[in-house]
């Protein structure tokens, strides 16, 4: 994994709310207006847990007594996604929170359309899912080891038997723990 970068937070909010401004529709009018972005600009953003792996943003009630509104919300980022590789990724991540800040709480087709503005939407998709093996396989203890052909795969349990053997080429599995380089 690389290193994290000197980048916050706050930098990503105002990088993400002022591409927002530009987003127009065919006509050339303006898809979030100033008070969209001013809303936006009020809700916090903090961290996911640190062994979140599959989920790398989350829009949730800030007050859980009260149903979620746009002026009941807070954004939770996978902190893994603040790495130089991955900023890019992390507007993605956090415009698609932001979609759901401004009142569409559901990924429905309109949800999709309005997320599908963000340019090289296909590319993000990709890049979300390499983000998340990275992490699977930074949590991974074992790895099961085809005897003949080399084929890997990492787990995050021993659960393993002797006679397990790898489908495709039938060589016997070996199970081999991992060793993590500390941090
Ligand atoms: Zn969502
Ligand atoms: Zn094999």
């Amino acid at each position: 994994m690389s290193k994290s970068v000197n980048f916050d937070i706050n930098k990503l909010r105002n990088i993400v709310i002022s591409k927002m401004k530009f987003f127009i529709d065919i006509s050339g009018h303006r898809i979030f207006s100033d008070d969209d972005l001013s809303i936006l600009s009020e809700i916090k953003v903090s961290y996911l847990s640190r062994n979140s792996i599959s989920r790398h943003g989350l829009t949730t009630n800030l007050d859980k007594s009260k149903r979620m509104s746009n002026s009941n919300c807070l954004v939770r980022l996978n902190r893994n996604l603040f790495q130089e590789n991955y900023l890019s990724y992390a507007e993605f991540v956090l415009f698609h929170e932001y979609i759901h800040c401004l009142g569409n709480f559901t990924h429905n087709k309109e949800f999709r359309l309005i997320e599908s503005l963000w340019p090289n939407k296909k590319e993000m998709n990709i890049i979300g899912k390499k983000l998340t093996k990275e992490l699977q396989d930074s949590k991974s203890k074992w790895a099961w080891t085809c005897s003949k052909c080399g084929f890997i795969v990492r787990k995050s349990t021993r659960k393993f038997r002797s006679n397990y053997f790898h489908k495709e080429c039938k060589g016997k599995l070996q199970n081999i723990p991992i060793i993590h380089p500390t941090k």
